[in-house]
Order: structure tokens, then C-alpha cells, then sequence
């Protein structure tokens, strides 16, 4: 027998290899320092919802006594998603459908162990969410890249198209997109599942579209959310609510599969078995109590969408090239030398956290979340200020410039 080695735990460590450096690293290591702006990852800066906790709170007493025991998808948490879903997409559907997990990241996981037999191909956006690789090959799966040019992250359906052959299984797609804040238009929706659709005549295989989801709610400009499931009947969804309720330690969120899907039945009990084979990925009981208080919670969007607008041209009037996001929390910024890693030690000592771009396969850029608070962009300013002006200096330097280089 052939034991596979793509799923032991040290060759899963090279695929978050980057990620892993980063939280070991100088930067990471400012985090806990009184007065830094931490704009590196996606986590709250700010007291929680109040609403949230309320949510929680009336959630807590027990109405029976198996309130708090083993929970897997509680039907009414089911029909609060369904309930949700039908509402946004327009597509009818159904609970039975739905199941509950903990977290995106969970919902991930389920979807790729459900579908991938060992060797399936499964295509993705790079810069990709940092786990999607590690997902892939720990459900036994063969990870395929399309890549998106900074500054614009445009769909590169030509790419898409080649990418495909007789092994893929699955396209993995994320819009609205992290790290770039691209929302993918319907009309691009329309042509990747075109795409997707002759490839799958081609090859003979059915490609299912998972469709990573969990900044659908946060959107900028009055944009509207479209679901590839209302062009690709083989779409499976996943959904954190990590991210809307900015509470991503409070594990909840789903995987669901369009009510369009041929045969969608006989994929349920390839799900259930996925959960409980990931060592039960099930939210737990409170939290899924209150899901449909949960579900019409909601951070401040609009002041989010306020951040970016003081944020963004601020950063560019000190010379940065800068996306403007169409949602998510993230802007991407090209750093003022190659060497983005050497960039963001230079603004920790400013003590400005931001997230390299070469942790996330952009290299040359950073990440700035702008879950940070208005009180962190204020201050920060000076440093980025600062910082930039060294950098720019230092790199006229012809040797031993100040610039410093990772080993
Ligand atoms: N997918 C993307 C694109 C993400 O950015 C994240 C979290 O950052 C996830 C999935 C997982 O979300 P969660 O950790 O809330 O489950």
C-alpha cells in the first residue's frame, strides 16, 4: 500500500509556510504593544455588537434540557439560512440543504473532503484566503492557481479556461474577494459559469462552482450581492458569519448547495459524513439558538464604508498606490520597495501593523484591514508617512542602505 504524502501534517505546513513566518515574526510580535494600529488581519478593534451580545444573552437560559445537548444542523437554524438565502438570491431554498458548521473555514473544509476523490483538481483565485491550499490538500486534492494582476485583480476567464482538464473537480471562487475588495460583477458570474459549463462538456466531468462567501453582506456603494448560484445550477456556498458580525471567534457560519442542483439530495449525506469525519464540524448549541437573531445583526457597514473613504485617499495623498474596495475589509497597497516583507518591519517600528502581501501571494504589496478603529487610521498616518520617506530614501542608497532583507 502507498501511503499518500501530500496530506501529512509537515507537507500541509508548507502550504501556510508564509502565514506561519508572518505570526512567528517581528511584526506579529508588536501586536500586543500598547498604542499600535493593527491593520494586519481581520479581527475586532472595538467593543463587540451590542446587539450581539444581547443575542447571546437571551440565548443562554436553557428552554429544556437538551439545550446544550449534541447539536448537529438544528432545523431551525436550517430554515433561518434557507429563509435568508431564498430572500437574497431568489432561488427557492431549501433547509434540507443547508448545514451548519463552524465557521467558513469549517464549511471549506466539508465541501472539498464531500467532493474530492485523491488526485481531484481544484481551481482558485491567487492572491487566495491563506488556508485554501492547506484545505485542498488535506481533503486529498490537487491545488490549481489563476492568478490576478494587482492593482486591478480583474477575472482572467482565459485563465480559468486552460486551468481546466480531465481531473478538475472543483472551482474554488471568493468575491467579494479578500485580499483585493473586488465584488465580480454578474456579468463575470455569467461567463465563468459559461466557462465552466463547455469545459465540463468537454472533459465529461461536472465541475462544481464553490463559491467562498463570507464578505457577501459587506459591500460598498450600494452594490448589490449576486450569488453564482443564480447562473450555476452545480454551485456550493460557504458562508462564515465571522465576518458581518465581526465576531470571527464565535464559530458559525454554513455550506449549502443551490436548490438548482441536479442530483443535490445525494450530496447531503456525503456532507454529514465530511463533518463528522473533520472531528464534528458543527457550530455549537448556543450559538445556534440564536442564529436568527444572528442573522439580522449586522456591524456598521456605512461607517466601514466611511473608514475606507478617509483611509484610502489619505494613504494616497502620502504617495501610496492603493485599490479602492468594493467591499470586504481589505485595501491592498503597493509597497514603496520590492521588498514588502522589509516594508512592513520598517512600519512596525512605527508601529503600524499591516499584512506583507508575499503572505498572501501578492508580493511587492501590503494588506490593510480596516476592522482597525478611526482612532488607529489617525494616528497611523504619521508613521505611514515616516515610514515611506525612509523606505523611498534608503532605496537611492547604492549599499549598505538601511533597507533590510528577511533571510
Ligand atoms: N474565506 C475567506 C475568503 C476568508 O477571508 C475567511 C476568513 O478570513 C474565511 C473563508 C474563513 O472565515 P471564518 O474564519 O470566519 O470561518
Amino acid at each position: 500500500m502507498t501511503i499518500p504524502t501530500t496530506t501529512t501534517t509537515m507537507a500541509l505546513r508548507d502550504s501556510i509556510a508564509p502565514f506561519l513566518r508572518f505570526f512567528d515574526g517581528p511584526i506579529w510580535a508588536r501586536n500586543a504593544r500598547p498604542g499600535v494600529s493593527n491593520f494586519a488581519v481581520g479581527n475586532p478593534q472595538e467593543m463587540p455588537l451590542a446587539g450581539y451580545v444581547e443575542a447571546l444573552r437571551s440565548h443562554l437560559e436553557p428552554q429544556g434540557a437538551d439545550w446544550f445537548a449534541y447539536k448537529l444542523s438544528e432545523p431551525r437554524s436550517q430554515v433561518a439560512v434557507a429563509r435568508g438565502l431564498t430572500a437574497r438570491t431568489g432561488l427557492d431554498w431549501d433547509p434540507a440543504d443547508v448545514a451548519m458548521t463552524n465557521g467558513g473555514f469549517a464549511a471549506l473544509a466539508v465541501a472539498f473532503r464531500a467532493i474530492l476523490e485523491p488526485g481531484d483538481e481544484v481551481v482558485f483565485l491567487s492572491p487566495p484566503w491563506f488556508f485554501y491550499e492547506l484545505l485542498i490538500l488535506a481533503a486529498g486534492g490537487v491545488p490549481v492557481r489563476v492568478p490576478l494582476q494587482p492593482p486591478a485583480f480583474d477575472l482572467d476567464l482565459e485563465a480559468f479556461a486552460t486551468s481546466i482538464t480531465p481531473r478538475t473537480r472543483a472551482v474554488l471562487l471568493n468575491s467579494p474577494h479578500n485580499p483585493s475588495g473586488r465584488v465580480y460583477p454578474s456579468s463575470d458570474l455569467r461567463a465563468l459559469a459559461s466557462v465552466l459549463g463547455t469545459a465540463a462538456s468537454r472533459t465529461g466531468r461536472e465541475i462544481y462552482l464553490v463559491s467562498d462567501e463570507p464578505y457577501n453582506r459587506i459591500l460598498f456603494d450600494g452594490r448589490t450581492f449576486h450569488s453564482p448560484a443564480e447562473v450555476y445550477p452545480n454551485t456550493i456556498t460557504t458562508y462564515s458569519y465571522g465576518k458581518t458580525l465581526l465576531a470571527p471567534g464565535m464559530r458559525i457560519g454554513y455550506l449549502t448547495v443551490a436548490p438548482t442542483m441536479p442530483d443535490r439530495t445525494s450530496l447531503r449525506e456525503r456532507v454529514m459524513v465530511a463533518q463528522l469525519a473533520g472531528g464534528f464540524l458543527f457550530p455549537n448549541a448556543l450559538l445556534q439558538h440564536a442564529i436568527e437573531d444572528l442573522e439580522k445583526l449586522s456591524i456598521d457597514i456605512a461607517a466601514l464604508e466611511r473608514r475606507r473613504d478617509r483611509f484610502v485617499p489619505a494613504l494616497r495623498a502620502l504617495g501610496y498606490e492603493t485599490t479602492m474596495p468594493e467591499g470586504t475589509f481589505y485595501v491592498m497597497a503597493r509597497s514603496p520597495i520590492d521588498d514588502d516583507e522589509a516594508f512592513g518591519d520598517m512600519l512596525a517600528e512605527e508601529d503600524v501593523l499591516v499584512l506583507p502581501g508575499t503572505v498572501v501571494e501578492v508580493p511587492g504589496w501590503f494588506r490593510i484591514s480596516l476592522t482597525a478603529s478611526d482612532a488607529m487610521v489617525e494616528r497611523s498616518l504619521a508613521g505611514f508617512e515616516r515610514a515611506r520617506g525612509r523606505a523611498t530614501r534608503d532605496e537611492g542608497r547604492p549599499s549598505n542602505g538601511t533597507v533590510r532583507r528577511r533571510a
